[in-house]
């Protein structure tokens, strides 16, 4: 893979660097406000970068692989808001690919703008890995589904407008095949929303149950008993979205500033041998990953779904996040113990330096990330069946 860049990149890269200073400066950077993200998505859905994986037709950029990486490196490294990836980089390939002219008429410029916002409802209590074994109910009468049910661990449920949910509609022959995959406006009446609080404090995932759910039978994606092949095709998607690269590179560039400022008797945590040895590991992994990121993202950029090597980088991916963040606790030593959840609203002044308080939230939040999306055993399975034909 040639891994030049042409002037004509470089040039593309410094009108990316402007456009973010002009839009999310320094100033927003330390601490922004709702106001202040919402004003930088609006940015860039008027500049038409919203949506940089999307085809040209449907309000995409239409960037090469090289113009992504650098508009993935910069934001990262400036800390941008992320839009949130359920409608923009999971959904809209799948409506793209398997939706009518209705649905991308209807759903994707409000994807685009942000004025739709979505979640994903797949998981349900006892169905995570299984995915296939889930039982939500949906009974086909006329023109309408009426689905009936309970799902689990849905992220962001709670600010949603819309869900893409899988349902069962047939369970007369092999599990995967009686699956339909539906889009349910969240204010149609029987829908319940309750939140599940993690143990790091915050609400992000909730419970979402579905009491005779009326659904316009006009909401199915592609053909009924045929949604295991599309939310498998979404996976991919997400799996390769949840790779992080460049933000674990930027995690990775304040580790080390974080190294160089951490002194011990004069001495300087990066200047030890061993600390050293464990950055120079875990910079070479995140090369590599870098290197099958781009890959993938070279495939998708000629219109092809990722594929199931995304399963290689969801697990890299975030085992690669969560050595950092360990990392950024060793190198934090003592000042990360005291957790925010336990010491907010102590009238007690912080300790140690203002980078303590987030490794430790970014420490526990991590945790979680090799279980979304399919936990790393599932993934290894997805490698070992249809990467490795084993
Ligand atoms: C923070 C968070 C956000 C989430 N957001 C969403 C969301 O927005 N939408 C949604 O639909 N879901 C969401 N999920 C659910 C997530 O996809 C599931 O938690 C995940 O797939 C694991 O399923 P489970 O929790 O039922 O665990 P289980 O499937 O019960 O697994 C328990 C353990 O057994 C292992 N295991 C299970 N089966 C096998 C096997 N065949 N081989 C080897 N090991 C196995 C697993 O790896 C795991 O370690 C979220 C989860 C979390 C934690």
């Amino acid at each position: 893979m040639d891994m030049s860049f042409s002037a004509e990149d470089l040039a593309f890269r410094d009108e990316i660097r402007a456009f973010i200073n002009a839009n999310f400066p320094d100033a927003v950077r330390m601490n922004p406000s709702e106001a202040d993200i919402k004003r930088w998505h609006h940015a860039t859905y008027e500049k038409g970068w919203a949506a940089v994986n999307w085809p040209v037709e449907y309000g995409g950029t239409g960037w090469t692989a090289t113009r992504k990486y650098f508009w993935d490196r910069e934001t990262a490294n400036a800390g941008c808001p992320a839009p949130s990836p359920f409608g923009i980089s999971m959904l809209a390939p799948i409506l793209i690919a398997y939706g009518d002219d209705v649905q991308r008429e209807e759903h994707l410029p409000r994807i685009l703008s942000g004025e739709r916002r979505w979640c994903q409802g797949y998981s349900e209590p006892g169905s995570g890995s299984d995915l296939a074994s889930l039982r939500t109910r949906a009974v086909r009468e006329g023109d309408y589904y009426t689905v009936n049910g309970a799902k689990t661990w849905i992220s962001d449920a709670h600010n949603a407008d819309w869900i893409f949910a899988l349902v069962r509609t047939d369970s007369t022959g092999k599990k995967q095949q009686g699956i339909t995959f539906l889009l349910i406006d969240m204010t149609t009446p029987g829908i319940s929303v309750s939140p599940i609080i993690t143990m790091g404090g915050s609400h992000v995932v909730n419970s979402v149950t579905f009491e005779d759910v009326k659904v316009p039978t006009a909401n199915r994606i592609g053909e009924e008993n045929k949604g295991w092949t599309y939310a498998k095709e979404l996976l991919t998607h997400e799996r390769t979205g949840l790779a992080g690269v460049a933000r674990s590179k930027a995690a990775f560039a304040k580790l080390k500033k974080i190294s160089t400022e951490q002194v011990y008797e004069g001495v300087s945590l990066l200047a030890d041998a061993d600390f050293r040895t464990k950055l120079a590991d875990i910079e070479i992994q995140l090369m590599a990953l870098e290197m099958t990121e781009l890959r993938t993202l070279a495939t998708v950029a000629t219109g092809h779904a990722p594929g199931p090597e995304s399963s290689i980088l969801k697990i890299k991916g975030t085992e690669i996040q969560q050595r950092l963040t360990e990392l950024a606790i060793e190198a934090t030593a003592y000042y990360a113990i005291p957790f925010p959840a336990l010491t907010d609203g102590l009238n007690e002044p912080p300790v140690g330096p203002d980078y303590a308080r987030e490794t430790s939230m970014s420490y526990m939040s991590q945790r979680v990330a090799t279980i979304y999306g399919g936990s790393s055993e599932i993934q290894r399975n997805v490698i070992a069946k249809a990467v490795l034909g084993l």
